[in-house]
């Protein structure tokens, strides 16, 4: 195989061969490719697009990079969930014990912060002790245990999604309709999973901003599951604001305990029991959705949930006492309430810039060795529809280290647009796209 040559087709728009892109997959993984010639592809990607079969081998190459999970002893259909990723999205974190405690088994594989947006893994490391990389065997046993395990990709599973994951968040060359369909896939198919509800954000935070785009992710990732075998539907949300009030890793997980203990914000409490209820339905479970929240909102109640995460956090080796006693997480070295400088109704907080200026205050990475600050990140005090005076708090900050050339206060109070009049609210969840209404697509440019 010659690389640059693979380069230069799919920079000048050829179509790659399945055999092109197996060699790719598997020379990267076992280091044979360099991080710039997998860079310089994956921006060619990126601008040129893929087709549908292109993007069906990169799916199959990326799976078979690593073994499969298969779960020959659940007498349950194995249900999961995926976002493409948001500011403030800890929606995982909560519906994974929540949907296990309805007797759902959740074998979820999840991914570290991209870009502005955070990842999963990387918030339940924030939790002293917690070990997202378990062994396969480690992973079937307690999915078949307890109902509910969360991983990362490993040098066993879905190593290839490991690598070019981590390549792509620091090479601007996350936004690609192919690539974000090959890596959430190739992790749903590999962990052995046999239905999926997709969470796909669109707005200013997420990776696609306009519906049009988004939808059309969304019903690639359907058509592609479909060649799968792996039944998926997918809810379109809104990301024009984070979702909740923390936006942080530590910050973030601790508000997924207090929705677990049934005390969530609203948004976050929306769309949960929304893609939960689904997954709820996936697995046979109950009959529609509006059944799936009632069960769901009795088991966030009951405190059901709250004890399927502890069960969680106890197997993969988390420190329950944080969890039980969330005031004791050490404290970041600096602390800042920032006030608004305006009066009136919010009627837009802009979740890139709160999601990059997370990132930049220590949330996130800027290189792919970045130690990530666990406790770093922003607490809002307020929400779109909200009304504010000047001089009121409109945002917490936690941070340890000095960050040089920026302006948190600034920063956040250009991110919050006001009105003098109330804001309409518009909804959260925006579509709602099933292999029935998902049409054929090419993502070639
Ligand atoms: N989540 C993933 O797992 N991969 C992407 O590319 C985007 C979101």
């Amino acid at each position: 195989m010659n690389i640059e040559q693979i380069i230069v087709r799919k920079r000048n728009g050829e179509e790659l061969s399945a055999n092109g892109l197996q060699d790719v997959v598997q020379g990267f993984v076992r280091d044979e490719i360099p991080d710039y010639q997998m860079a310089a592809l994956l921006m060619a990607i990126y601008f040129q697009g893929m087709s549908f079969a292109e993007t069906l081998s990169l799916t199959k190459v990326m799976i078979e990079s690593g073994k499969k999970v298969e779960f020959n002893n659940l007498n349950k259909i194995p249900v999961d969930k995926h976002s493409t990723g948001g500011v403030g999205d800890k929606i995982s974190i909560i519906l994974a014990p929540l949907v296990a405690a309805a007797g759902v088994a959740v074998p979820m594989m999840s991914g570290r912060g991209l870009g502005h947006s955070g990842g999963t893994l990387d918030k339940l490391e924030a939790i002293p002790g917690f070990r997202t990389r378990l062994s396969l065997t480690e992973f079937k046993n307690q999915v078949e245990n307890i109902g509910v395990a969360m991983i990362g990709q490993t040098d066993e599973i879905v190593p290839a999604d490991r690598k070019i994951y981590a390549l792509r968040d620091r090479t601007g060359t996350v936004p690609s309709i192919p690539l974000v369909v090959a890596s959430i896939l190739s992790k749903k198919i590999a962990e052995g999973a046999k239905a999926l509800v997709l969470d796909v954000k669109t707005g200013r935070g997420a990776f696609f901003k306009s519906q049009e785009k988004t939808t059309q992710l969304a019903e690639s990732l359907i058509a592609v599951s479909k060649q799968f075998g792996l039944p998926t539907t997918a809810f379109l949300t809104s990301m024009d604001q984070p979702l909740g009030y923390a936006v942080g890793n530590w910050l973030e997980t601790r508000e997924a305990i207090e929705t677990l203990k049934g005390r969530g914000p609203k948004d976050v409490m929306e769309v949960t029991l929304a893609l939960g209820a689904e997954m709820l339905r996936q697995a046979g479970i109950v009959a529609n959705n509006y059944s799936g929240q009632a069960h769901l909102n009795d088991l966030l109640q009951s405190g059901a949930a709250y004890e399927k995460f502890l069960a969680l956090v106890h197997a993969q080796g988390g420190d329950l006492s944080i969890i039980e006693h969330p005031d004791r997480y050490p404290k970041t070295k600096h602390s800042q309430m920032i006030p608004s400088e305006q009066t009136g109704y919010i009627q837009s907080i802009d979740a890139l810039n709160i999601g990059l200026l997370a990132m930049e205050i220590g949330a996130g990475r800027k290189k792919i060795s970045d130690q990530i600050d666990y406790g770093a990140g922003i607490v809002l005090q307020k929400k779109v529809g909200d009304y504010i005076s000047s001089g009121e708090p409109i945002a917490e900050i936690f941070y340890s280290e000095k960050f040089d050339g920026l302006n948190p206060w600034e920063k956040i109070n250009e991110s919050i647009l006001l009105s003098n009049e109330p804001t309409p609210s518009s909804p959260l969840i925006l579509k709602y796209i099933n292999e029935a209404s998902a049409q054929v697509f090419n993502n070639k440019r």
